[in-house]
């Protein structure tokens, strides 16, 4: 075992000491303090906590962007950007969406299932928020606990909407749904763009703060999400640096998302909110 003080990268398996700052989970009785790591070989962050651990995994039950109350609101901000992912990912898949299998993972509210089903696709979905799991089961649709669950070898199209950087192994997340993917299958995964925006602050002597790095497990790089998807079996296909008809309702937040395109046509660096990274089962 490794006796140094860090946690190993998800991303690509190296040993993460560099120590970057502090984050809690709040939760109803106590509070759980976890480190952000950065890994020096790829320069993903990720925070030591164990989020498959039931106490943390409460804190999910009652986070604001699960709370039903919240619906109508998420449904305004992310409709119009889930619409342009499908869009992306038809693109990528070559054909009409009518007929396909397609799998969403954290589903929340079951918005992209309900787009996904407008356009004829067989929608599953995987979440671990046991309320949203029955209010998304009311409408109709299959949700699973686990993305292990869902229906085997079929899947044309999988979904995992700023919900993979949640998942404490993702390696073995990975593996997992390349497992579950039809061979000419694509893979949409949107992840957050922040590492680049931690090295900028570390840069000028600041720890990364906790309300930057929010309850994530892990923040990519480009060059992380790469080499885990070569491990896990695929290949990338297309990484998109904008996300488009993403409506945030932070106001210093959503003059950023708007100004992205101009800086990161500007920038060495990949200065965007996130990146939807398009992949594919290797052949
Ligand atoms: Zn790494």
């Amino acid at each position: 075992m490794n006796d140094q003080a860090g946690v190993e990268c998800g991303a690509c398996q190296h040993w993460a000491s560099d120590r970057a700052g502090q984050v809690d989970f709040h939760l109803p009785h106590r509070d759980i303090k976890a480190t952000v790591w950065r890994c020096a070989f790829c320069g993903t962050y990720i925070q030591d906590a164990n989020l498959d651990d039931p106490a943390i995994r409460h804190h999910f039950d009652i986070a604001s962007y699960t709370a039903p109350a919240m619906e109508a609101n998420w449904r305004r901000l992310r409709t119009d950007f889930f619409k342009w992912i499908i869009k992306v990912s038809r693109h990528h898949l070559g054909r009409p969406l009518s007929g396909c299998h397609a799998l969403d993972i954290g589903i929340a509210y079951g918005i992209m299932m309900e787009l996904l089903r407008e356009e004829g696709a067989e929608a599953e979905g995987v979440e671990i928020v046991t309320a949203l799991q029955a209010a998304v089961r009311s409408r109709g649709f299959i949700v699973h606990d686990r993305i292990e669950q869902a229906s085997d070898h079929r899947q044309d199209l999988v979904f995992a909407i700023d919900s993979f950087y949640y998942l404490n192994d993702p390696s073995r997340s990975l593996t997992a749904i390349r497992s579950l993917m039809a061979p000419d299958g694509v893979l949409a995964m949107r992840l957050a763009n922040r590492a680049w925006y931690f090295d900028f602050v570390r840069k000028l002597g600041q720890e990364v703060a906790a309300k930057r790095f929010g309850d994530l497990k892990y923040f990519y790089t480009e060059r992380g999400a790469r080499l885990l998807l070569a491990r896990a079996g695929f290949q990338v296909e297309r990484i998109y640096w904008t996300d488009r008809g993403r409506h945030d309702p932070r106001r210093l937040e959503s003059i950023f998302y708007k100004l992205a395109p101009l800086a990161n046509y500007l920038s060495p660096v990949r200065i965007s909110p996130g990146m939807l990274v398009i992949a594919r089962p290797a052949a």
